[in-house]
């Protein structure tokens, strides 16, 4: 090498050396040595992840985090922000930060209200720390708003069209589509008439339904969803599940995914989730396209329907960690304009990280029937990155 070679290849080091000190410098946070797994950008091992102004800069085998605030995460999982996509957050005041501690860094309120009082609703999301947005009820007083009658649906006045599309009007920035109820208990038999009612007011938008136990034939009800439409409880037990007596999935069930409809799994407190159901279910090869909790305190108490152990569960029924990861973050990510480009890591991304730590043990797992199934391993929550700013786990 002639000395001139020398002198501009020493300057070249010496220029990318002040580059990376300018770099790590620049960092806010840097979470280390934690396992990432990063479903949309295909990766799963160990890396750190560095975060600045908000977003992720860098996730690199080796970074150096310079004066920045530093996570260890040895030992944990490190995972996009989860995406909760039938909740109940909004309907208990600070129900969204509860879910912020649990690594759940959006979330869509599924139905809670309807248009006679979605004011409550959007007051808590607009209020809590991450991104939430609503599905309204169809019917006007929301979930249980039946009076006597029982269920919201039992009286059809109440899927009131007008009230429903004036009510989105109103709220057009928080409102992305409809919910509606579809089970025996909610509606009887007005469980097509109230579909067909929620498509009308919906539009364009999405409508997301709850299967199981219903009145009217399922094939009738799948027969009405359009493309990006979700239909939630995958797991529920007869009458009118997704899979016959045979163990075969109903051919309207595979038709409504094959032109876009999603699949969720909404694992509830009753009537929504049994264990046989979802063997069966996952033995056919139907998995659900995301993962989600039907979350409300009480389920939180007595059924443990938490995000983080609602993936353990799907991991007791055999799936993987990276299979339950992307149900739970990149899948989620798709099915709402609202979180497009969330639900990864990838530079750029707004940086919402959970931690998560799987430990070993005898963890006993329910579902909605006191069924009691014993898992050797349980996921749990170790802190939450939201918008770049952790936040540790409450003590
Ligand atoms: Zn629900």
């Amino acid at each position: 090498m002639n000395r001139r070679k020398f002198l501009g290849a020493s300057a070249g080091f010496a220029l990318l050396g002040a580059r990376q000190a300018f770099a790590a410098a620049a960092y806010d946070l840097v979470i280390k040595g934690g396992h990432v797994i990063d479903p949309a950008a295909k990766i799963s091992a160990v890396r750190d992840v560095a975060i600045a102004g908000g977003r992720i800069v860098s996730v690199a085998e080796k970074i150096d985090a310079g004066g920045a605030q530093v996570v260890n995460a040895a030992g944990k999982y490190v995972i996009p922000g989860m995406i909760d996509i039938h909740s109940h957050a909004a309907a208990t005041k600070g129900g969204p930060a509860m879910n912020i501690a649990d690594g759940v860094t959006g979330y869509i309120d599924a139905g809670s209200k309807g248009a006679a009082n979605i004011d409550d609703a959007v007051a808590e999301v607009k209020a809590g720390p991450q991104t939430g947005r609503i599905l309204i009820n169809i019917a006007k007083p929301g979930v249980s708003g039946g009076g006597a009658a029982g269920g919201e649906l039992m009286d059809i006045a109440n899927a009131d069209v007008a009230a429903a599309k004036a009510a989105i009007a109103k709220h057009r920035d928080v409102i992305v589509g409809i919910k509606a109820r579809l089970s025996a208990n909610v509606a009887g038999k007005n469980d097509v008439e109230a579909l067909r009612r929620a498509e009308e007011a919906a539009g364009n938008l999405q409508v997301m339904i709850h299967i199981g136990q219903s009145v009217s034939p399922l094939s009738q009800v799948m027969a009405l969803l359009k493309k990006g439409d979700i239909v939630t409880h995958l797991f529920a037990p007869p009458p009118e599940a997704v899979i016959d007596e045979a163990g075969k999935i109903l051919p309207s069930v595979l038709e409504a995914r094959q032109r876009g409809v999603w699949f969720d799994m909404g694992h509830g407190r009753g009537g929504h989730f049994r264990w046989d159901m979802a063997e069966k279910i996952l033995a056919a090869g139907f998995l659900p396209d995301t993962l989600s909790t039907d979350w409300t305190p009480e389920g939180r108490v007595s059924q443990f329907v938490d995000f983080p152990t609602v993936m353990s569960k799907l991991m007791y029924l055999g799936l993987s960690l990276e299979q339950v990861v992307a149900m739970a973050t990149s899948n989620p990510a798709k099915v709402f304009e609202v979180f497009r480009g969330k639900g990864t890591l990838a530079t750029g991304a707004v940086a919402d990280v959970a931690l998560l730590e799987m430990r070993s043990g005898e963890f006993e797992f329910l579902d909605n029937y006191q069924g009691k199934r014993i898992g050797k391993q349980k996921l749990f929550p170790a802190g939450t990155v939201l918008a770049g700013k952790w936040i540790p786990r409450p003590a």
